[in-house]
């Protein structure tokens, strides 16, 4: 049988300065009561909560037309806006630049993900995107994934350390079992969900931590780690269907770039101004998205205090559903309900800039017992072990109901100093390395693949009304790069034949 994995498509604080988060200012710079400064910095949602507020922006008569309307520059946006390049098209992105999730930054030569880190192996349709567009992923070299568990750290969890987990033999059994029946999973629940077996869909119906249970709980434990860090909450909300469609991805190579998956997203921005430059926007937020008959939309937005409309034939709503309710008007009730019914799981990253190399051991490297899951070395790849400074990438992923804490910088400096005490566990005196600390707040980024979500949730939430159509990787109901590309690229087809067809 050809094993097939995840995302395998085809084959099978002082002194605060600024203004608060949500008051819209999307930056500020906290003094912390330790010997480092922490930055914050973050997503600029300041005309989105306005929305939410019930501020009703006024729907001036379009200033433009064009064919189509994208709405979100994240990957999926992108690689619409890149399918559709030959087209009259018009990206509209709300941050200054584009990339949504795949953002990087640098500081003294490392350049660090605030969001997203890696990409599972490329297989059919994606590789083929990524041979397309010039993208060459470079193989994480071992060791992949550790755990920090029980004053112990094990490198290489699923290789090398698998015999040497830091548990009894029974529970060390279970996870070799669960390995062995990973890599024969028959039938498979792939991605994109339009392509998997139907008796794979059983999976969306039952908890990841079910699944889990016959062995045993110290994987339910460590599998909650992963879930809460890639799938939106803990592994008893999560679905069987995606919890082992991504797992399937970790146990064979990973792919990453310097900064995550930022240079996907940086290669569209390019591709896509070459084919002709000035088709998109940045800085603006969309507020309303309305169809005006059977072959026309307006999309409204608002960019420096003005608003504007342009008039399409096809709007991608290219962002998650989340805000996507409140903006596009005349949903069905059940679509509507449907989107309200869809989670979104609030995140920190925070980048720890270090004098120093204190930490060099794995790439992943899962804490029990921390706050937060695991943290990644940001130039792993590189392979450079004489550089005089690194930087951690800790992957902070908050409960849903604890969103609150993002609103406070003297809240985001509590979580900092707790992650710093944490990582003093696994590396004592770590914290004398720290230069700075670099904060990155998520409000609603990582949509919840939860218990029903693909059979109860996503054929309501994602079908097209008229000619809007519904884009964003959360259309798959879960967080991936190859989600976003599916998203992107499907819709930018059926995009194509609407407007095709008059
Ligand atoms: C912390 C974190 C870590 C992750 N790690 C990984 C990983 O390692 N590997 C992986 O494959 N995936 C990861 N993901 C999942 C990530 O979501 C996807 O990889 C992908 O980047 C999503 O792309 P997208 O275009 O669907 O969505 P987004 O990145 O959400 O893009 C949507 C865009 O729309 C814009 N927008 C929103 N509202 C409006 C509006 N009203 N008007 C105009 N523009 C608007 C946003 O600013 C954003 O640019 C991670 C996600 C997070 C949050």
């Amino acid at each position: 049988m050809n094993r097939i994995y995840r995302r395998d498509f085809i084959k099978g604080v002082m002194g605060v300065v600024g203004v608060s988060f949500f008051g819209g200012l999307s930056f500020a710079e906290v003094m912390s009561e330790g010997d480092y400064r922490i930055v914050i910095d973050g997503e600029d949602f300041s005309i989105g909560h306005r929305v939410r507020g019930g501020e009703q922006f006024p729907v001036p008569k379009p200033s433009k037309k064009c064919d189509f309307v994208i709405i979100g520059g994240g990957v999926s946006g992108l690689t619409a806006a890149y399918e559709l390049r030959d087209a009259n098209f018009l990206l509209i992105e709300k941050e200054k630049k584009v990339g949504g999730h795949a953002r990087r930054n640098s500081w003294e030569d490392i350049y660090y993900s605030e969001g997203a880190a890696y990409f599972a192996e490329p297989v059919g349709e994606i590789e083929d995107f990524y041979g397309e567009v010039g993208l060459h992923l470079k193989e994480v070299p071992k060791p992949v994934d550790s755990i920090f568990a029980g004053e112990k750290l094990v490198l290489d969890i699923w290789d090398e350390g698998l015999k040497r987990l830091p548990y009894g033999d029974k529970a060390i059994k279970g996870f070799m079992k669960f390995k062995n029946d990973l890599e024969n999973l028959d039938p498979f629940p792939a991605l994109p969900v339009e392509k998997t077996d139907p008796q794979a869909l059983k999976l969306d119906g039952i908890s990841f931590a079910q699944y889990l249970k016959p062995y045993g709980t110290e994987l339910v434990e460590f599998m909650n780690l992963y879930c809460r860090s890639a799938l939106g909450g803990p592994v008893d909300q999560v679905s069987a269907y995606w919890g082992l469609n991504f797992y399937s991805g970790e146990i064979i190579p990973i792919y990453t770039l310097p900064g995550g998956t930022a240079t996907l997203a940086e290669i569209l921005d390019k591709k896509i101004n070459q084919a002709g430059e000035g088709r998109i926007i940045t800085g603006a937020t969309v507020v309303n998205i309305e169809s005006k008959g059977e072959k026309e939309v307006w999309v409204t937005y608002v960019k420096d205090g003005n608003v504007e409309t342009v008039s399409t034939k096809c709007a991608i709503v290219a962002i998650f559903k989340h805000f996507a309710k409140r903006i596009v008007k005349g949903l069905p009730s059940e679509q509507s309900a449907a989107m309200w019914n869809m989670r979104y799981q609030p995140y920190l990253v925070v980048n720890i800039l270090l004098n120093g190399v204190p930490y060099r051991k794995s790439y992943d490297t899962w804490m029990n017992g921390a706050s937060f899951t695991d943290f990644i070395i940001a130039d792993w790849i590189e392979g450079n072990t004489q550089r005089s400074k690194s930087v951690l990438t800790v992957y902070h992923s908050l409960d849903i109901g604890k969103r609150y804490l993002l609103l406070e910088d003297e809240q985001i400096k509590i979580l900092v100093h707790g992650i710093a005490n944490d990582l003093e566990m696994l590396v004592p005196g770590i914290s004398k390395n720290i230069e700075e600390v670099r904060a990155f707040k998520w409000g609603h980024p990582m949509v919840l693949s939860s218990v029903g979500a693909l059979t109860k949730i996503r054929p309501y939430a994602t079908k097209p009304l008229g000619n809007i159509l519904f884009a964003h990787s959360d259309s798959q109901m879960a967080a991936a790069v190859e989600c976003a590309i599916w998203e992107g690229k499907k819709n930018a087809g059926i995009a194509r034949k609407i407007v095709a067809s008059g």
